[in-house]
């Protein structure tokens, strides 16, 4: 593949080797670029948000479209290499951040389109859903699977409430392995995030959220057991955990089976008895 050319040697020019441990598993197939960019609909008056542009193959594209790109890559390596390519291009919109995307202060955008590194990806998910914008993302399969699963379905998790809790997320395209150099162990996935209109009526969300991580460190357990053996997360004794396990609702139901509502419910629930004295 020609692009495989291109990039191997823009890095061996530096002597710069791909990571494993950063997730540097650079795009190389010129149709997956353009299905991309073609999903993420950028319109010209657009601030766009890359993370990870590593030697910057999507970025040029998106560049062409948007009105500004802001890209955060961490690796000051592949920095200089996006950096020596902007110039080359003549490219003015391009504005590179250097750190890490989970880290750094997000500028104001409007979109979010990126390859991501796996390792970062509930991070990433969560952050985007704090912002409320919505994204064109490369995820890996297993975890794009996770976002779009169904109750009682293997792959529904924690992820799965975080991610339908801000968007509505569907997977457009997937992708193979072979996409990439060096090759990853497993395929991705295009997905797109259309944020939701209404979010669902929680009193308060970083309670949702620790409520959702806590049952679902206990999948196959009922809510209720769920809760009783997560009751140190909430920092409640044996004896706390027992009476609320006793009036909670849906606490006959498997964790695995539990819809959005019944989780929403859970946790309101679960808020009033706790804050009120
Ligand atoms: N988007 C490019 C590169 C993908 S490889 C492409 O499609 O080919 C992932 C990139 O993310 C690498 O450049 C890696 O250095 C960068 N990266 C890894 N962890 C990061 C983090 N926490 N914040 C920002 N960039 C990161």
């Amino acid at each position: 593949m020609r692009m495989t050319t291109e990039i191997r040697a823009l890095l061996a020019k530096r002597g710069i080797r791909p990571s494993k441990k950063v997730g540097q598993n650079f795009l190389v197939d010129e149709k997956v670029v353009a299905r991309e960019i073609e999903e993420a609909e950028i319109k010209p008056h657009e601030n766009v948000l890359e993370i990870g542009p590593g030697p910057g193959t999507i970025t040029f594209d998106i560049a062409k479209r948007a009105k500004a790109v802001y890209v955060i890559e961490k690796d000051k390596r592949l920095a200089a290499v996006l950096k020596e390519e902007m110039e080359k291009r003549g490219t003015k919109n391009v504005e590179l951040i250097i750190g890490d995307a989970l880290k750094a202060k997000w500028p104001p955008f409007d979109k979010l389109v990126a390859n991501i590194p796996y390792q970062i990806s509930s991070g990433v998910i969560e952050r985007l859903g704090k912002s409320g914008k919505p994204a064109v993302l490369v995820l890996q399969k297993e975890f794009a699977e996770r976002l779009v699963a169904e109750p009682g379905e293997p792959a529904y998790s924690r992820i799965t409430i975080l991610a339908r809790y801000f968007f509505t997320p569907v997977i457009v395209e997937l992708v193979s392995r072979a996409a990439f150099w060096p090759q990853p162990e497993v395929d991705s996935a295009i997905v797109k995030f259309y944020p939701r209109k209404t979010r669902p009526e929680v009193f308060d969300e970083a309670f949702f959220f620790k409520v959702v991580k806590a049952l679902f460190s206990h999948p196959n357990k009922t809510a209720g057991n769920a809760l009783y053996a997560a009751r140190r997360d909430f920092e409640i004794g044996k004896e706390k955990a027992d009476e609320l396990k006793g009036g909670m609702p849906l606490r006959e139901k498997r964790v695995f089976n539990l819809e959005m509502q019944d989780l929403v419910d859970i946790a309101n629930w679960l808020f009033e008895k706790m804050t009120k004295k």
